[in-house]
């Protein structure tokens, strides 16, 4: 196989890694720069209530405006972040600007939403992230029930026990947990039973096919009964179609996300966006 790439081939490839080296290199000394040049955005996107179609709550989800390369999605950035460490300024970064932004919509009579953010593992086994999470809702003079932490299962699962600790540590000061990407991890019923969660989030990749595979099906109403069992809220991400929409209703799913319900925004106009009559 080498052969037949010849001796250009075989230099092109090289070329090719060093260029892919060169530009993370250029990315990360821009993501350095990323957040004194105020170039990060949180874009927000809607959680609906199943039955009512009500908004209950608001997941932020971090953004780069490049200056060259333009808006850029979190697995282009969030990776190199975690392994550069740059992942606890940018994560505190988050935290605080969802929070100033719901303790906006709470002002604006938006009482009953929670603001969801996410985590990645390494912000998760910080030592530093209670005092962190308390200090900034303090700052915002924000109850902590109107925060909604998500982590993936797998993050949750690894180091169980550690992670137990962490999970009750934040659930005894008020704030929720939700489990993200369910479904793609091995949790154990044992763990589950312990874990001081309030929602289930259903991995996009059931929802995807949900009309013609009948597995996704059953998953997804499994998952709604463990949820019930443990007292959990179930909700369904990357909804798309109004086919998925009314079959994850009639499989009892609590609450739904997706692009159907609402594409992630900008704060200024996420308002405008779920009620449209008050920007009419
Ligand atoms: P996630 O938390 O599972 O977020 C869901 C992702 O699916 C988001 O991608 C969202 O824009 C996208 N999405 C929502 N509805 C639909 C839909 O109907 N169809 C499709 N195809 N996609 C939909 P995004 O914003 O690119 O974020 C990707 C992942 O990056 C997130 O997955 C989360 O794990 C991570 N992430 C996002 N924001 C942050 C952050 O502030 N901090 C950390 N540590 N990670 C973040
Ligand atoms: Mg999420
Ligand atoms: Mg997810
Ligand atoms: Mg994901």
């Amino acid at each position: 196989h080498a052969k037949a790439l010849g001796r250009s081939g075989y230099c092109f490839f090289e070329a090719s890694m060093a260029e892919d080296a060169q530009n993370q290199l250029k990315l990360l000394q821009d993501l350095r720069l990323a957040l004194s040049r105020e170039e990060l955005a949180l874009y927000y996107q809607p959680k609906v209530e199943t039955a009512s179609r009500a908004v209950i709550g608001v997941e932020a989800l971090v953004r780069w405006n490049h200056p060259e390369r333009g808006l850029l999605t979190p697995d282009l950035f969030i990776p190199l972040a975690e392994k550069t460490g740059l992942i606890f300024q940018i994560g505190s970064w988050v935290l605080n600007e969802a929070c100033r932004q719901m303790s906006l919509w709470r002002a604006a009579g938006h009482t009953g939403w929670t603001i969801s953010v996410n985590l990645s593992a390494m912000q998760f086994n910080h030592p530093a992230l209670i005092q962190m999470v308390r200090e900034t809702l303090e700052a915002h003079a924000l109850s902590p029930y109107c925060l909604m932490l998500e982590i993936t299962e797998t993050t949750a699962m690894h180091n169980a026990d550690n992670s137990l600790a962490i999970l009750q540590q934040l659930s005894d000061m008020g704030v929720r947990i939700s489990i993200d990407d369910f479904g793609t991890g091995y949790s154990s019923l044992l763990y589950l039973k312990r874990l001081p969660a309030s929602e289930l989030k259903i991995d996009r990749g059931f929802v995807q096919d949900l009309a013609t595979n009948s597995d996704d099906a059953a998953i997804i109403a499994s998952i709604v009964a463990l949820g019930r069992t443990l007292n959990l809220k179930v909700v369904a991400e990357g909804v798309e179609t109004p086919e998925q929409q009314d079959y994850l209703a009639q499989l009892g799913c609590n609450s739904l996300q997706g692009y159907l319900l609402g594409r992630p925004l900008p704060g200024e106009e996420f308002l405008a966006s779920v009620s449209p009559s008050l920007s009419a």
